[in-house]
């Protein structure tokens, strides 16, 4: 029987490497599941990439043990452009899904899900990092799902020490980068505001693939080109900080938006969307 550790890469579940050590049980295999946006670009952003990167290393190198990355065999770009079923094709124009909104979260079902069932086939006794402290999780513990931190009684605020200690802190505990992936419709405005200025190539990936989109990025029916439109403007200036954001806000600046034409034959963004705002 194999003793596997399903690796996140958050503290709690890095942190469980050094509870396995201090328990002293058995651990064979450390394993972990990606999602890629395309076929060369990873979901995460580029400081968690290396992270993890780093994170393998020292663990190679301490515990002699490869951590196992494991993917599901389409990307989110693949998801994006698949075609949906004839029954639901009716409400989408082009007949492709384009943004993970209403028919349900694909990106979670056919890239987290198939990846996570691959790393966790095997037979054998699965760690996961639950922490001491967070009692409404032990439900998930069985004979064969067990937590080194519950039996070391190690809380989570000691699973960040552990790990600050052992340089395995990841950065969306010290930097505003971003767990989970960079192109998510469910990221606060300020992680997109983010990847815009941080990483242009990726905000240019996510207004192209906003462009194809039958579905708007956000379910209240905005999109990343009407947040590229706000970034404009905040950019410029023109939009209050003082107080609560108002899309009308940006309506106001309408005839600056008419001087912003985008590339597709110079319309402006903001007649394109003029009826939701
Ligand atoms: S982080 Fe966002 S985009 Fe990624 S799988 Fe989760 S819900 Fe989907």
């Amino acid at each position: 029987m194999e003793h596997i550790l399903s690796l996140s890469y958050g503290k709690d579940s890095l942190a469980c490497l050094g509870a396995i050590e201090k328990l002293g049980w058995p651990l064979d295999c450390i394993v972990h599941a990606d999602v890629w946006a395309t076929d060369t670009i990873p979901a995460d952003l580029p400081p968690m990439v290396e992270f993890k990167e780093r994170a393998d290393e020292i663990i190679k190198k301490r515990y002699g043990i490869e951590v196992r990355h494991f993917r599901a065999k389409k990307t989110f770009q693949d998801c994006f452009y698949s075609r949906v079923s004839s029954k639901a094709k009716k409400c989408y124009a082009g007949g492709i899904r384009g943004w993970p909104i209403r028919l349900g979260q694909y990106c979670f079902r056919d890239l987290k899900l198939p990846a996570l069932k691959e790393a966790n086939k095997r037979k054998g006794i699965y760690y996961l990092g639950i922490a001491a402290d967070e009692p409404n999780r032990f439900h998930n513990l069985t004979d064969t799902k067990r937590s080194p931190l519950v039996e070391a009684g190690w809380t989570e605020a000691m699973c960040r020490e552990w790990c600050e200690k052992n340089e395995l802190l990841s950065p969306i505990y010290t930097t505003a980068t971003r767990g989970g992936c960079w192109f998510c419709h469910n990221q606060p405005v300020n992680q997109l505001r983010l990847l815009r200025k941080n990483y242009p190539e990726y905000w240019a990936l996510m207004l192209k693939w906003d462009r194809d989109s039958p579905v708007t990025f956000h379910a209240d029916g905005h999109t990343v080109h009407d947040c590229e439109r706000r970034f404009q403007v905040e950019d410029l200036g023109l939009v209050p900080m003082d107080r609560r954001f108002r899309w009308w806000d940006v309506l106001e600046q309408v005839s600056i938006f008419d001087c912003i034409k985008n590339e597709e034959g110079g319309r402006s963004l903001f007649q394109t969307n003029k009826n939701r705002w």
